[in-house]
């Protein structure tokens, strides 16, 4: 059985009076939370405040990006052994976002996701076809080079550190929120591309998300499908109720 997981990617969003209310807010229902993963992912400038607030609870502080390179004259960039000072335990990689407006490439993706690895990080990679990808009846091809490109060189062993999220991008953001049946059927392919790349056993052990518009309302129905393994939530993780009610729904 794997273990859910609900992340929020609070994205720009939140000072750091902000972040700190709204991690108050989900410490009081989730911070005994045992049943499943809880990971918040506040803006670097919250992270150190955000960690604070969780320390003595079950609930675990991710970043939304991170560094392929150790150390040097990378200007703007934040490193994972910064984060890992910061209590930081997973790192979203490739998101939408990122690959849309700053052209992070698979080559890229792929050299963070194995230095997170390296670092004893776990990285949450981002995978996810746009809505004309979709319409062309392309979204298998997409989503599969993004997966192999992006897992390349990652032992079998690394796979059950390993989330990989499906966020149909037009999804994201959107309302529109993939079914179940669409999005469990790109969460089966996924997992079947685990398996040919290292084996069913690294297949079986893989957290796979799913991230679109996923609200309290149509969490349940997502996080029942065999292949959904949790959430990547957005927008609706700014609103504590909202995100506590997902992470519910996935008990
Ligand atoms: C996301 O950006 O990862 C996401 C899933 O956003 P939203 O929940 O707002 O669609």
């Amino acid at each position: 059985m794997r273990k859910k997981i609900i992340a929020g990617n609070w994205k720009m969003n939140k000072t750091v009076e902000e972040a700190v209310e709204l991690a108050n807010a989900i410490k009081i229902s989730l911070a005994d939370c045992s049943e499943v993963d809880v990971v918040l992912c506040p803006p670097f400038t919250a992270i150190k405040a955000v960690s604070d607030v969780v320390s003595e609870t079950l609930i675990n502080v991710g970043s939304q990006n991170m560094s392929s390179e150790d150390a040097g004259a990378y200007t703007g960039e934040i490193s994972a052994t910064m984060l890992k000072e910061l209590f930081v335990r997973y790192v979203i990689l490739g998101h939408s976002e990122r690959r849309q407006y700053y052209k992070e490439n698979d080559f890229w993706i792929n050299k963070k996701v194995v230095k997170a690895l390296a670092k004893n990080l776990r990285p949450i990679l981002c995978v996810g076809e746009m809505l004309a990808d979709r319409e062309a009846g392309n979204t298998e091809k997409v989503v599969e080079v993004q997966v192999r490109e992006g897992l390349k060189d990652v032992p079998a062993s690394a796979y059950t550190d390993l989330v990989i999220a499906y966020e149909p991008v037009w999804a994201i953001g959107t309302g529109k929120t993939a079914t179940s049946a669409q999005a469990q059927e790109v969460h089966a392919f996924i997992r079947g591309i685990v398996a040919d790349m290292v084996g069913k056993d690294a297949a079986n052990a893989v957290r796979i998300q799913y991230g679109g518009s996923m609200k309290p309302d149509n969490a349940k129905e997502l996080l029942s499908q065999p292949d959904i393994d949790g959430g990547l939530i957005g927008g609706a993780a700014l609103d504590a109720a909202s995100f506590i009610g997902i992470v519910k729904a996935g008990l």
